[in-house]
């Protein structure tokens, strides 16, 4: 796929073994926050998702003070008949957003998907979200 330009992207963010630990849901993955302010200063549009749902994905995001960097929480409500989630009801254009998450496999067909390895449980050297990083056009990932 195309590297995202400087702004005007939407990406979505997924929480469980993405951004937050899936063992406990209490770890945030180092760099997130840093990632996460990096696009939104940049003019992105970010929204976070969750089978857990709206709700859910609200409320780990408070549990590790980043809600405010996102514009908005969705549910994964509904699959497609090969089993990948919907989008419409995120209102995201498919054509310029980027997912971001642990299982590319469930994500749209045609969707601009960075996999990142599963965060499983608390783990202060992770560097999962470096591909993010580079995507984002950071130097580095600054934990
Ligand atoms: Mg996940």
């Amino acid at each position: 796929m195309t590297p995202a330009p400087a702004a005007d992207r939407t990406w979505v963010f997924d929480v469980d073994g993405c951004l937050i630990d899936s063992l406990t849901g209490t770890s945030l993955r180092p760099g997130a926050a840093s990632v996460l302010d990096h696009l939104r200063g940049g003019g992105h549009r970010l929204l976070l998702w969750s089978a857990g749902g709206a709700e859910y994905a609200l409320r780990r995001a408070a549990a590790q003070a980043i809600e405010h960097l996102f514009h908005g929480f969705h549910d994964k409500a509904s699959r497609d008949g090969a089993g990948r989630y919907e989008v419409h009801a995120l209102g995201v254009d498919i054509g310029t957003a980027v997912f971001v998450d642990d299982r590319p496999e469930d994500m749209p067909v045609g969707a601009d998907v960075i996999a990142v390895r599963p965060y499983l449980a608390h783990s202060p050297h992770d560097r999962g979200l470096d591909v993010v990083a580079r995507r984002a056009g950071m130097a580095t990932l600054v934990p």
